[in-house]
């Protein structure tokens, strides 16, 4: 019988489906664990703008969250599949173009997030002291582009704009006691210079009120555990209007019910004079930034909610409120930037998609936060992925039928271009080489923050 399955038939072992997708963090690693386990033969080729693979989960989980970057052991089981090569050091775009990709692939999958801070667009936002939720993520996790990055933790008040999960995690990291951090793997540098913070105030601002804030339960109930501080709201910001009465009413169990039940619990407590502060506001937007040569006011607008239930508005009242302090960070959100040859959609800054099909084009797909912009927890990039790779698959009939060089016709393009690829081999020398550092500092591992000294390990 004749099944019209042929040797040299797409994604048979004659002709395997070769897929290359840049970027290795969750999208991307997910992305390949669905293609391989298609019910075909399918190579994976993985880019990596760094040497060293998993994306957001080396460079912005928490350090003191080790349990949430438990998705490496995944994707290194994904990574030491037959079928898989992972090109670490290779920038898409610059060290290959995506007509180099396409030509030595079958389909082409970007997952490279969205890397870039969303801006307030105030005056004086570049100000010294005034600094981006990714600038002071990047320093503490030991990110090559960040790592000589300084914040002055003299100041004993910082304010953090933002309420999403990472505005938590940057006030947690500022109050957590250092002897809790030094057995993280956190970069040494910002060790140093959180032992000598003087900060005791933090502040995180929210522009809209409690139910719409974005913390997860679980880590905002974390800032109430801190020794020697206490987080404080005030009980009139906690008071719903019947719109968002109405947002939480049909969802009981709701994040934002949760959320609310540990605002009012704090509301109630109260701290000793030494204890430092973690100060929740809601309802204000910032309108002012103030500062002669560093960030030293900053002025809020307070805000009512317009709008109906789950779409309400901040709407500025006119009357304001100051902050003084030295330290600020932007925590207000990411966007994705675009690739050369790619299609971007520059309003919603993300790569415009169909279930993952890159619109107008033939064999080019898309995951994760540059596909539906930054939201969700890493665990959300799996399902995400999943439906990017069933459209991949649907499409089979649609690609470029004839066989493509994969590995090797990328190998050769970078070769030509003269860049030093990093192998899944050469990060494992890498890693071996971090923990065994880390070990001697009780630390699980010490990264290395420089792409030299990654690049020489590599080599060792
Ligand atoms: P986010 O959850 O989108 O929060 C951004 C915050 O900034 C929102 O409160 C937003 O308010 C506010 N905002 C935006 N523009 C503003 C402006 N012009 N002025 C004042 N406030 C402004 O973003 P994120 O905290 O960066 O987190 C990104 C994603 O990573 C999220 O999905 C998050 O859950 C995830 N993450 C998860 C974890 C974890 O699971 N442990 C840790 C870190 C990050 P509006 O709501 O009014 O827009």
């Amino acid at each position: 019988m004749n099944l019209g399955i042929s040797a040299n038939t797409l994604g048979t072992p004659g002709n395997p489906l070769q897929v290359a997708i840049v970027g290795s963090g969750p999208a991307g690693f997910y992305a390949a664990e669905a293609l391989l386990k298609l019910p075909l033969t399918v190579h994976v080729n993985m880019l990596e703008r760094l040497p060293v693979p998993f994306g957001l989960v080396r460079y912005g989980v928490a350090p003191d969250h080790p349990k949430l970057k438990q998705p490496t052991l995944v994707f290194d089981r994904v990574a030491r599949s037959p079928g898989f090569t992972f090109f670490g050091n290779v920038t898409a775009g610059r060290d290959v173009s995506v007509a180099q990709l396409q030509d030595s692939h079958h389909a082409v999958l970007f997952a490279y997030g969205a890397e870039r801070d969303r801006r307030l667009g105030l005056a004086n936002e570049d100000l010294r002291g005034s600094h981006t939720a990714t600038e002071f993520v990047g320093w503490y996790n030991g990110h090559p582009d960040y790592r000589d990055r300084s914040f002055d933790l003299t100041n004993e008040v910082a304010v953090i704009i933002g309420n999403g999960n990472v505005a938590v995690d940057i006030a947690r990291i500022l109050a957590k006691p250092i002897d809790e951090l030094r057995k993280t793997d956190m970069a040494n540098r910002a060790l140093d210079a959180l032992e000598h913070s003087r900060v005791r105030e933090i502040h995180i601002v929210g522009r809209r009120g409690p139910v719409q804030a974005n913390f997860t339960t679980k880590e905002l109930r974390e800032l109430g555990e801190i020794n020697g501080w206490y987080p404080e709201v005030s009980s009139r910001d906690l008071e719903l209007s019947a719109i968002c009465q109405a947002e939480l009413d049909p969802k009981k169990e709701s994040t934002a019910a949760k959320n609310l039940e540990v605002f009012r619990n704090w509301s109630t407590r109260r701290g000793t004079a030494t204890d430092k502060r973690i100060v929740f506001h809601f309802f204000k937007s910032p309108v002012r930034l103030i500062g002669s040569d560093r960030i030293e006011r900053i002025v809020f607008e307070h805000n009512r909610l317009v709008g109906s239930p789950f779409a309400q508005l901040a709407q500025g009242t006119g009357q304001t409120v100051e902050l003084s302090a030295g330290l600020l960070f932007r925590s207000i959100g990411y966007h994705g930037l675009p690739l050369p040859d790619v299609p971007f959609d520059e309003s919603r800054k993300v790569i415009p998609n169909d279930a993952g099909r890159v619109s107008g084009t033939v064999g080019l797909y898309t995951a994760g936060w540059i596909k539906r912009g930054p939201t969700g927890i890493i665990g959300t990039n799996r399902a995400d992925a999943v439906v990017t790779v069933q459209s991949l698959f649907a499409d089979l009939n649609q690609l470029p039928q004839q066989p493509k060089s994969g590995s090797q016709g990328l190998a050769i393009t970078l070769k030509s271009n003269q860049i030093r690829v990093v192998n899944y081999e050469d990060w494992l020398r890498i890693d071996a080489r971090e923990r065994a550092l880390g070990e001697l500092k009780g630390k699980p591992r010490e990264k290395f923050t420089g792409v030299d000294e990654m690049l020489t390990a590599a080599a060792s």
